[in-house]
């Protein structure tokens, strides 16, 4: 496995800028494709069954572009690709892959899963080929970490920055320090790293006499995260003139270990699955307090909120046993947002994303009847839906959080 080059899709470029840092470390290697284009979408097209979800394409496409790149020693390549194992047809990526790898040619590549279940029920050995320790899932949890804190102040300063590009400058700056240390280590502890990147990000010049529109981002994992799969979507927020908040992955991680505690009422869960779900969230949330810590302080950056005042949230308006895709997460996120300040929100799924449309648009209705001031917008995202239709989208829900900017404090 270790003399394997493992390709690994691209998802969200913040995080997935670390992470062959962190597999590195423990002795893989790992090659996080860069970027997604058309080609990569018309691999995706040609090789997977048209009934699958966008997201599947894309991977799928990206994976088999790369491959036919003729960069890489098939007979030591193997190809990562993640599974969640609920009730969402991600459920079936894996199987999509072999099929489009033997349609394409590349049959004999191999495949290595990547999901929590696997990791459960193998006792430790991610699939019978991955050492999963403890000290590799601490260094994945503070890489998701490092990735969140970045993402949310290089949100919050972009749109304000004084000299252009300044903020990308210092993300870019960042992300090759926490690459070095991932790999190497050294005497710099999480806590005080994280202090050190509030503090760079604090001191970069903004315009504090600009003010707006605060525009929320969220959906299905890949298109909220990934520029190629929803077309630059912060990029486009941006210069219509608003500031784009993204929820972190962590809060994703943590949605997925809390199922079994919102099944317990209602499907035979072990007392102990309860238990093991509320310690490993307890141990995450000490851990993502340094960033807390680090912004306690802050006037300029609002730090993450606790894990269960996000479920509160997602209570007030669906069942946190909606755990299929995004689930309820998609519904807390939202109601998160309103009452934080950020009423405008963009929601984005695959085209045809059944669990999304639920707990997405399913309660819009609900939401701006509790939250009038609610501008809420939906994009499904598909490799055959036109780019003027989401941009009018995008362009009409600014228009209405421009006007609705002065009833905000
Ligand atoms: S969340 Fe939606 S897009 Fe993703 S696999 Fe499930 S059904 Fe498909």
């Amino acid at each position: 496995m270790k003399d394997y080059t493992l390709l690994c899709p691209q998802m969200a470029p913040v995080h997935f800028a670390l992470f062959d840092a962190t597999f590195a470390w423990r002795g893989y290697k790992v090659v996080v494709l860069s970027e997604v284009d058309h080609n990569a979408v018309e691999y995706g097209l040609r090789y997977v069954n048209n009934d699958a979800c966008y997201p599947a394409i894309v991977v799928c496409g990206q994976l088999i572009q790369a491959l036919k790149s003729g960069k890489y020693d098939l007979a030591h390549t193997g190809v990562l690709i993640s599974q969640t194992c609920g009730g969402c047809r991600s459920t079936n990526y894996r199987a999509l892959l072999d099929l489009a790898l033997k349609r394409s040619g590349f049959g004999e590549v191999k495949v290595f899963p990547f999901n929590v279940n696997v990791i459960k029920s193998s006792g430790g050995v991610l699939a019978g080929r991955f050492d999963v320790d403890l000290a590799f899932v601490r260094k994945l949890l503070v890489t998701i970490l490092y990735g969140d804190i970045l993402l949310l102040l290089s949100n919050r300063c972009r749109p304000y920055e004084v000299y252009a590009g300044a903020t990308d400058k210092l993300t870019s700056h960042w992300l090759s320090k926490l690459r070095e240390m991932i790999l190497h280590g050294g005497r710099y502890s999480i806590s005080k790293c994280m202090s050190d990147i509030v503090a760079d990000f604090e001191s970069l010049e903004l315009n504090d006499s600009v003010r707006k529109p605060k525009v929320g981002v969220v959906g299905e994992i890949l298109v909220k995260y990934h520029p190629n799969a929803n077309r630059n979507l912060a990029a486009t927020i941006e210069s219509e003139g608003g500031e784009v908040v993204v929820p972190g992955i962590l809060d994703f991680t943590l949605y997925c270990l809390s199922s079994d505690q919102h099944k317990k009422p209602y499907a035979d869960v072990s007392f102990l699955a309860g238990l093991k779900s509320k310690f490993a969230i307890w141990i995450i949330e000490k851990y993502r307090d340094k960033i807390r810590y680090a912004m306690r302080n802050s006037k300029r950056f609002k730090s993450p909120k606790q894990f269960y005042h996000l479920v509160e949230k997602a209570r007030k308006v669906i069942s946190t046993c909606n755990q299929t895709g995004e689930g309820w997460l998609l519904t807390g996120e939202m109601v998160e947002l309103i009452e934080d300040g950020c009423p405008n929100i963009v929601c984005v799924q695959p085209f045809g994303c059944l669990p999304n449309h639920i707990t997405g648009k399913g309660v819009f209705k609900e939401l701006r009847l509790r939250y009038p001031i609610a501008n809420i917008t939906t994009i499904d995202y598909d490799a055959g839906t036109t780019e003027v239709n989401q941009l009018n989208r995008i362009k009409l829900m600014m228009s209405v959080a421009q006007k609705n900017l002065q009833y905000i404090s």
